[in-house]
């Protein structure tokens, strides 16, 4: 890594500056800091080389085909299915009838959201994603960052920030500013992957999740707490699935990075033998690979 384009943070929780080597992946080190338990990338690429990685090729090659549109389908069942449960856990705030989504990407959630009676708003940096939020789906897309979009203060009832946080270079910034923007009372949900999954053991460095490049921040439900605690959030509640959760959502063996060595491939086949009796026991242990909470302001 060459040296002028990376930076040294501190711990974006409690400020620190000490910390100790976790993992090396690509060149890059994920460190934890000794005060208080945060995982993250330090040094890490600057701003510029990070947001390289949100290219039309990210967008395209990865994202879509992700999310079942390798050529811009909006298949709304599918979508619908996955943002259900969270709308439910949003519905009790509907007072303004406003949801902001941080990190919308194309927009599909917000697309469901739009349906079942949301008035919604987007953020996003990605070019591509923002054209194709706004000109296929019909959405309101800022693009840019939140602290740019320069929303009213308590105009909210509902902020959203689904798989984002983790990309974030200053998450804690970035989650103040969507407390301003919620009406007291109104909730923030945030999905991010969970450090404490049972696939960091059994992957090992080569999980997936562990992308120094772009995921910046690795949380537990330690740190998120804290996190939105130091904010001032309030009823923090975190969840390990949701209704419409499958064994390849709680532990997906596929999120690896080298498919085919003889680890993966046995992680695999444990996984898509057992994993239907062990997904509740690892619901109930909290290793599950996502990381949910609700919060209150
Ligand atoms: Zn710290």
């Amino acid at each position: 890594m060459v040296n002028s384009m990376v930076e040294n943070i501190p711990c974006n929780l409690c400020g620190a500056q000490d910390s100790e080597p976790y993992f090396t992946k690509g060149g890059l080190t994920i460190v934890r800091c000794t005060r208080c338990g945060l995982v993250y990338v330090n040094p890490r690429l600057k701003k510029t080389e990070v947001w390289k990685r949100y290219n039309p090729d990210y967008f395209w090659q990865e994202y879509m085909p992700a999310h079942r549109a390798p050529n811009g389908e909006f298949v709304a069942d599918w979508h619908r299915q996955r943002a259900q449960p969270v709308l439910n856990l949003l519905q009790p705030y509907y007072q303004l009838g406003t949801l902001l989504e941080v990190g919308c990407a194309a927009g599909f959630f917000l697309k469901i959201a739009e349906e079942t009676g949301w008035k919604t708003h987007g953020v996003e940096i990605m070019s591509p994603a923002v054209a194709y939020a706004r000109d296929t789906l019909g959405l309101n897309v800022f693009e840019g960052t939140l602290e740019q979009a320069q929303f009213g203060d308590e105009s909210f009832d509902a902020v959203v920030m689904i798989e984002t946080v983790e990309h974030l270079l200053d998450p804690a910034e970035t989650v103040r500013q969507a407390y301003r923007l919620l009406r007291p009372g109104g909730a923030i949900w945030i999905a991010v992957p969970n450090l404490r999954s049972i696939m960091l053991p059994l992957l090992g460095v080569d999980w997936s999740v562990l992308s120094p490049v772009e995921h910046l921040y690795y949380f537990t439900e330690d740190t998120l707490r804290q996190m939105l605690k130091n904010i001032g959030f309030r009823s923090v509640q975190f969840f390990w699935r949701l209704d419409h959760h499958h064994v390849l959502k709680t532990m997906n063996p596929y999120n690896t990075h080298r498919p085919g060595s003889l680890r993966s491939r046995l992680v695999r086949w444990g996984v898509l033998t057992f994993g239907r009796v062990v997904d509740p026991l690892i619901i109930k242990m909290k290793r599950t690979d996502r990381l949910m909470a609700l919060a209150v302001k």
